[in-house]
């Protein structure tokens, strides 16, 4: 009884539901492009400070660049990501999967058979995850970029563990995201956990 009292509350605390704020910044991938690379983000805006609302507003291309000094250099910055996992892990998602962001910038990483490829954003799912350099991802991030992931995992089969990646590795040197806090050892072992693809993404 107590036990199903627990669960109960944990599943209320628990939303998996995921929000959809639908950006225009996408375009159509190449024609014949396999999915089968996720690509991890860290984003803060301002640098530092965790709340969403300026993210959003950049993804969905009205931030207001004169509302702060920091924001000045977006001006003619025009991106997005396909999910912002936010501290409390809650997901929005921006972009339909089928669709290219742009996320990943100049980057390249190998096919399945190991040739270098370029232009990540053709075959690639971008995730940004709100945090920095300085501050731990939380909990929840882990567990909800994990369920995020394996959702993805079941919908394009080209995408294993080994296939997620952080923007740092496909574009070294001109990217640190997400960084020396997000720990791959304790994503994996979320996403090992993860039994049930509860999110419903848009394709
Ligand atoms: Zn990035």
């Amino acid at each position: 009884m107590i036990i199903d009292y627990l669960l109960c509350v944990v599943c209320l605390k628990h939303d998996h539901g995921m929000r959809f704020l639908l950006s225009s910044h996408h375009n159509a991938r190449p024609a014949g492009s396999i999915i089968d690379l996720i690509v991890l983000h860290a984003i803060s805006l301002p640098v530092g400070r965790f709340e969403s609302e300026y993210i959003e507003a950049f993804f969905m291309g009205n931030l207001d660049v004169m509302s702060n000094p920091d924001f000045a250099d977006l001006s003619d910055t025009r991106v997005s990501a396909h999910f912002v996992v936010d501290r409390k892990g809650k997901v929005t998602q921006f972009v339909p999967t089928s669709r290219r962001a742009w996320h990943a910038g100049q980057s390249s990483w190998p096919d399945v058979e190991g040739e270098a490829r370029e232009n990540c954003n053709d075959y690639s799912v971008g995730i940004e995850m709100i945090g920095d350099e300085s501050n731990p991802f939380t909990q929840a991030q882990y567990r909800e970029t994990a369920r995020l992931c394996r959702t993805l995992m079941a919908e394009y089969h080209g995408i294993t563990t080994q296939r997620i990646v952080g923007h740092q590795d496909i574009a070294p040197g001109r990217k640190w995201d997400p960084g020396k806090q997000w720990d791959w050892a304790k994503f994996y072992r979320s996403l090992s956990r993860i039994r049930n693809v509860s999110f419903k993404i848009k394709l």
